[in-house]
């Protein structure tokens, strides 16, 4: 039998525009395979911080891709540093490779429950050996990850809509703190960490996860419309037309509209070429992002009192924008809805809010938003009306069934390498620790 190798690809830029030829697919042969996409943050965005990460341990090879974000990679950077160990990327993803190859347990998946033994923060984690195939979730869950079947193989993704994509069928989510490997093209299973109750992002509900995808059993279009429905039993306003700001504002607008039972309409147009406005790393560019990509409807929103939904409000950019441009396109009155609370504490476990400086929330009353967005009004949901919206009960005073720290400060892991303030985001992070 010959001997397995592991063919690594790294590019820049989307899947489908890299891996989009016969002639590149064919130089990739092989029966399982792993990717990743990663957002862009601020930090240096070099190919060598591309996933998968790949090493060649004693137990063989081992690729490993990366959902999220660690709290204490730079704390373990350094001392695997003093070690001798030699980092080739500024990225939080090649320690855990590091922590795998230098453990000195015989085989592969003692090597890697030994790493997650001493890594803290959010991640789903996907590896490749030469002879498995392996997902992980942290121990609170807090990033997605789910088990798919196609015929006799199993597939990891973030998301079920990837499964959908490809004609598989949803098995069931990785639990959080599980690891789960596909050997021999059986399925298995182990619990390593002290067990603890699934606390996911709250965020995945709001905003990342697109909306055809399931989460914790109900389709999170349906949990959009619910946050929607909710905003406006909270926060009605007398107006003519619901507008959304699409896509992100779409369900959570058409649940406010059912309710309230008045039009919903597009009084804004989605251009599709362009990409999302927030990834854009450069202020410049993303106030630029946002004409590039909507435009007024005119003929619908002329003399008409609007109430505008959007998800969530971040800096303010998105929201600024597009209610000056509704007002120069005739709009007599725009109401903002906001079908999540105020962000006001930024996130370390993956999901690239910027500073709190940043965080308009974080630094301004509503009357001051509102001001700076020019709106007639704003309304955010509350977080009772968020968490009464996904059906989950109050404990003790607290909500313990999400990672809800945007909004409550409550985090639920803590922040190690914790340089202030205005060096939370992890390339950032890692490329200060790497330049001092
Ligand atoms: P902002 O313009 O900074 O207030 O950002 C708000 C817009 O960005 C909303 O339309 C959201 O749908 C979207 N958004 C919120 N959080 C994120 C994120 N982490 N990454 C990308 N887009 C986001």
């Amino acid at each position: 039998m010959t001997e397995k190798i592991i063919i690594l690809k790294k590019r820049f830029g989307l899947v489908g525009d890299n891996f989009n030829k016969e002639k590149i697919l064919k130089n990739l042969p092989g029966n399982y395979a792993i990717g990743h996409n990663r957002y862009s943050t601020t930090g240096s965005t070099t190919l060598r911080n591309v996933q998968p990460f790949f090493a060649d341990t004693n137990a063989g090879g081992i690729g490993v891709a990366h959902n999220g974000n660690l709290t204490n990679a730079i704390t373990l950077r350094k001392k695997l540093v003093e070690d001798g160990a030699i980092f080739y990327s500024t990225s939080d993803t090649e320690t855990i490779v590091q922590l795998i190859a230098k453990s000195k347990r015989k085989k592969t998946i003692d090597k890697i429950v030994d790493a997650l033994f001493q890594i803290q923060g959010g991640y789903a984690l996907v590896m490749l050996t030469q002879k498995i195939l392996i997902g992980v979730r942290d121990p609170f869950g807090i990033r997605p990850l789910v088990i798919g079947k196609l015929k006799n193989s199993y597939i990891f993704a973030s998301e079920t809509c990837a499964l959908d994509i490809i004609g598989a069928t949803f098995l069931r989510e990785v639990e959080n703190g599980e690891i789960v490997y596909v050997e021999n093209n059986s399925l298995k299973s182990i619990k390593p960490f002290p067990l603890k109750k699934p606390r996911p992002c709250v965020f995945e509900y709001i905003y990342f996860s697109r909306p055809d995808s399931i989460l914790n059993g109900k389709c999170v279009y349906e949990y959009r419309k619910d946050f929607g429905k909710e905003l406006a039993r909270e926060s009605d306003v007398d107006a003519d037309l619901i507008v959304p700001v699409p896509d992100s504002g779409n369900a959570a607008a058409i649940g406010y509209s059912q309710h309230v039972k008045k039009y919903f309409d597009l009084g804004l147009i989605r251009n599709h070429y362009v990409g999302r406005t927030f990834i854009e790393p450069v202020q410049k560019i993303r106030s630029l992002g946002v004409k590039l990509k909507l435009n007024a409807n005119k003929s619908t929103i002329k003399n008409k009192k609007i109430v505008l939904i959007d998800d969530s409000l971040v800096r303010g950019t998105t929201c600024h924008k597009i209610v000056k441009m509704l007002y120069d396109s005739g709009a007599k009155e725009v109401h903002v809805r906001i079908a999540s609370p105020e962000i006001k504490f930024p996130d370390f476990y993956g999901i690239d809010t910027p500073t709190k400086k940043e965080l308009l929330a974080a630094n301004k009353s509503n009357d001051e938003i509102c001001k700076y967005i020019n709106a007639k009004s704003l309304k955010f949901l509350s977080v009772d009306g968020m968490y009464r919206a996904m059906g989950f009960k109050k404990r003790n005073n607290t909500y313990p069934q999400l990672t809800d720290h945007y909004f409550t400060g409550d985090y639920p892991i803590k922040l190690i390498d914790n340089l202030g303030d205005d060096k939370v985001t992890q390339l950032s992070l890692l490329s200060t620790a790497s330049n001092n």
